[in-house]
């Protein structure tokens, strides 16, 4: 991937080869399915990182301020979704400085996280994200849990595929619809920490993995 990072920049795909493994959300916040998530975090005391789309942020400003709260980390996740990669500099630009205005202001709290829509990053992104002071996050794995194949599977899938350092991605809101169902995610989770924690994994904050951790 070295040839990919001098374009597009670095992006940050897994942790430490520790037993160490971190849940990341994408494309919240969302009514139902954040709500249920927070509850699951904090009852089993696990922390986790959600890359929100600031649209829904200006939406849902309460949600966004409890994650805070709740001791969790908030990344940028763009405006309202764009692929990064079919937009130029300006917008590209537009689009974190929007989401980043939004989290900030719903928040109380300057978001040091970037996750790209898709993964779709662009050589734009690199300065951008620089001059944000961000860290660039992709994933190691997904399970597709936005396709909605059964809580039992997005549990399953997730259990298979858990190693060492692992950033996982899963969902609690849908990049383009504010209303999008995401409670077989929100449902799945009990049993992905439980899973978790019985093959000896710890899940840690993806703080701990900012460039400028501190
Ligand atoms: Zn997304």
């Amino acid at each position: 991937m070295m040839g990919l990072d001098l374009i597009f920049g670095p992006s940050i795909e897994r942790g430490p080869r520790r037993r160490r493994v971190y849940l990341t959300f994408d494309d919240g916040p969302n009514e139902r399915a954040t709500d249920a998530i927070l509850g699951t975090l904090a009852a089993e005391r696990v922390p986790a990182a959600f890359f929100m789309v600031g649209d829904h942020v200006r939406r849902f400003p309460q949600l966004a301020r409890r994650v805070v709260g709740e001791g969790h980390m908030v990344g940028n996740h763009t405006h309202n979704h764009v692929k990064l990669h079919l937009v130029g500099r300006t917008r590209l630009r537009h689009q974190l400085e929007v989401a980043h205005n939004a989290i900030e202001w719903a928040t109380g709290q300057r978001p040091r996280a970037f996750r790209a829509p898709h993964g779709y990053r662009s050589p734009y992104l690199r300065t951008a994200a620089r001059e944000l002071g961000y860290t660039v996050f992709g994933w190691t794995f997904g399970v597709f849990d936005t396709a909605k194949p059964g809580v039992e599977e997005i549990r399953r899938r997730v259990r298979k595929r858990l190693r060492p350092g692992a950033i996982v991605l899963l969902h609690d809101g849908d990049g383009y619809d504010p209303e999008g169902d995401r409670m077989q995610t929100a449902h799945a989770l009990p049993g992905i920490i439980e899973d978790g924690r019985h093959a000896g994994y710890e899940f840690a904050p993806l703080s701990e993995l900012l460039n400028n951790h501190s």
